[in-house]
C-alpha cells in the first residue's frame, strides 16, 4: 500500500530525500543535547531541563518516545519481533501513557537472543556496518552465571555520555579544579567510564587508580585528590586499609566520596560508615549497562540533608515505571514496585521497557534542591535477582547489610551462608568484630545481631561472630551471599 502511494508521487516530491529513523532520531539527539552540552548556572547544569514543570518533562519523553520507537522498529531484529508478537506497530507507542501495552523486556529474554545470534544478540539497533564506522566502546554484563550479554555504544553515544553525566556529578557539587581518584580496573563496567569522561569535560583531573590498595593509598597522600570514586564496599576496605596504615582518612584530602556498582543510598548504615569513614559527602549513582550512556540517576547536594535520601532520575533523557513483581502491571502513583526503564538518550542501546529490577517508589514533587525530575524515594534497596528465599520468606542482602552495619562493634564485611540442614534452610550469618572482644563481649554482640534479624526478617539466624581481619575484602563488587543449599 505505501509503496503503491510512493509512486502516485509527483517526481518533484520524489526527489526530496527521506530521512531514515535513524537519521530521524539521531537529529532529535543531537538537538536536546546541543542544550545542555555546558553549565547554564551556578548551581543547576541545565535549569531549563532540570526544574521545568511535569508536563514540560512528559512533553519532552513524548516527543523523544516518538522518534526512537520507530528506529528500534526498523534496526533491531528482536524488537521488531516483540512488536510483531505483541500485535502492535510503531504506531500504537506514540505516548508514555501507551507504554504498558509493549511487554516489559527482561535479561532473560536478551539472554536467549545472544544464544540465537552470537555474540551481539539483536536488541540494540546497532549493526556490524554502524559498528565498524563509527564504535565507540563495548559495555558487557558480566557473564559469570549466563552468556555474556554485550552492548555497543558509538561515537554519538560517547559524546551524551559525557554531557549526561557531568549534568548529574554537578548536581552533586563536583566542579572545575577537583581532582578525582577512580578506583577501578580497566574494565567494561559503565559506572566508572561515564565518571571518567564527564570529569574530563567538566575539568576535573583524572587519577587512574587501577593499582593495587596499598599504592591508591600512596596516590591520595601524593595527589591529594577531593573526590574518591569506588563502590560502597571498596570505599570502606581503603578506609579500613587507610587506617591499618597509620593513616586517618577522615584527616585526607578526600572531600566527596562517589559510589556506584551496588546500592549505598538505599542502605542507610553503609551511608552513614562510609561519610564517618572519610568525613566527606557521600553521593550514589545509580543506572544500568543495558541502557546507557549516562543518564543515570545521582544524589543531589542539597538533598543529602533529607532523610531518606533520595536519588533523582534524568527524565528528559530517560522515561521510569514501577511495575508489580508479580504481574509486571505498572503500579499506582507513590506505591513500591521495580524499575523499569525507556531509554531516550542512546543510539547504541535505546531499550524499550526494559526491567531494570530494583524496588523503590517515586516522589514527583520537587525536590528541595529545585530540580523537578522524580526521586527514587530511600534509593534502590535491592536487585531483585538478589531476593533470598529462606524457608519461604522473602529477604533482601540489604537488609542484612543495614542491620550489621547498624552495630557499632561489628567491622564492615559480613556474609550470609545458606545450607541445606535435612529438608529446611540452614540460615547462618558470618560478621566480624573491628577489636578482638572478650567472650563475654562477642555472646553479647552475637545475641544482639541475633535479635534484630528475627526482629526485620522474622527469620532466626545461626550467628558467627568472628576475630578481626577474618572475611575476605572486595575491590570491587562484593558477594557476600554463599548459597550452598541442594536444589532439587
Ligand atoms: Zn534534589
Amino acid at each position: 500500500m505505501a509503496q503503491t502511494k510512493r509512486r502516485e508521487l509527483p517526481t518533484k516530491l520524489r526527489r526530496v530525500k527521506r530521512l531514515t529513523a535513524r537519521e530521524r532520531w539521531l537529529a532529535v539527539l543531537d538537538r536536546f543535547s546541543k542544550s545542555i552540552e555546558t553549565p547554564k548556572s551556578e548551581r543547576i547544569w541545565a535549569p531549563a531541563l532540570e526544574t521545568a514543570s511535569r508536563s514540560r518533562i512528559l512533553a519532552i519523553q513524548q516527543e523523544k518516545l516518538r522518534a526512537m520507537v520507530p528506529y528500534l522498529y526498523e534496526e533491531s531484529p528482536f524488537y521488531r519481533e516483540r512488536f510483531r508478537a505483541s500485535k502492535l506497530t510503531p504506531a500504537d507507542i506514540r505516548s508514555v501513557a501507551d507504554l504498558p501495552k509493549f511487554p516489559v523486556m527482561t535479561k532473560d529474554a536478551m539472554a536467549a537472543d545472544v544464544a540465537e545470534n552470537r555474540p551481539w544478540g539483536t536488541y540494540t539497533p546497532v549493526s556490524d556496518k554502524v559498528w565498524r564506522e563509527r564504535g565507540w566502546m563495548v559495555f558487557s554484563t558480566s557473564g559469570t552465571t549466563a552468556i555474556p550479554r554485550s552492548f555497543r555504544y558509538t561515537q554519538t553515544d560517547a559524546r551524551l555520555w559525557a554531557i549526561t553525566s557531568a549534568r548529574a556529578l554537578y548536581a552533586m557539587g563536583v566542579r572545575a579544579g577537583d581532582t578525582a581518584l577512580t578506583c577501578t580496573n580497566y574494565n567494561p563496567h559503565v559506572f566508572f567510564w561515564s565518571l571518567h569522561y564527564a570529569f574530563n569535560l567538566m575539568k576535573v583531573a583524572v587519577v587512574p587508580g587501577g593499582v593495587p590498595t596499598e599504592r591508591r593509598l600512596a596516590m591520595i597522600d601524593l595527589y591529594r585528590p577531593t573526590i574518591l570514586a569506588a563502590t560502597p564496599s571498596y570505599a570502606l576496605h581503603l578506609a579500613g586499609a587507610m587506617r591499618r596504615a597509620g593513616i586517618d582518612p577522615r584527616a585526607s584530602s578526600i572531600r566527596m566520596i562517589i559510589c556506584g556498582g551496588e546500592a549505598a543510598s538505599g542502605i542507610p548504615s553503609t551511608r552513614r560508615r562510609i561519610e564517618d569513614a572519610w568525613d566527606s559527602e557521600m553521593h550514589d549513582v545509580y543506572g544500568c549497562t543495558e541502557a546507557v550512556p549516562g543518564g543515570w540517576a545521582y544524589t543531589c547536594h542539597e538533598g543529602l540533608a533529607s532523610s531518606p535520601v533520595s536519588t533523582h532520575v534524568q527524565e528528559d533523557l530517560q522515561i521510569w515505571e514501577l511495575v508489580d513483581p508479580e504481574t509486571m502491571e505498572p503500579v499506582a502513583p507513590g506505591e513500591r514496585g521495580l524499575t523499569v526503564v525507556t531509554n531516550l538518550n542512546s543510539e547504541g542501546s535505546p531499550q524499550l521497557r526494559f526491567l531494570v529490577g530494583d524496588f523503590t517508589s517515586f516522589d514527583t514533587s520537587r525536590c528541595v534542591c529545585g530540580r523537578t525530575f522524580a526521586r527514587a524515594v530511600g534509593g534502590f534497596s535491592g536487585r531483585a535477582d538478589d531476593m533470598l528465599n529462606i524457608r519461604g520468606l522473602k529477604l533482601f542482602p540489604s537488609v542484612i547489610e543495614e542491620i550489621v552495619r547498624g552495630i557499632e562493634s561489628l567491622d564492615d564485611e559480613f556474609q550470609i551462608v545458606l545450607e541445606t540442614d535435612g529438608v529446611l534452610d540452614a540460615f547462618t550469618i558470618v560478621a566480624e568484630t573491628r577489636v578482638h572482644l572478650d567472650d563475654g563481649a562477642r555472646t553479647e554482640v552475637s545475641r544482639r545481631l541475633e535479635a534484630e534479624v528475627i526482629r526485620k526478617c522474622e527469620l532466626r539466624p545461626q550467628i558467627r561472630i568472628e576475630p578481626p581481619g577474618t572475611l575476605p575484602r572486595t575491590e570491587f563488587k562484593a558477594r557476600r551471599v554463599i548459597d550452598r543449599r541442594h536444589t532439587l
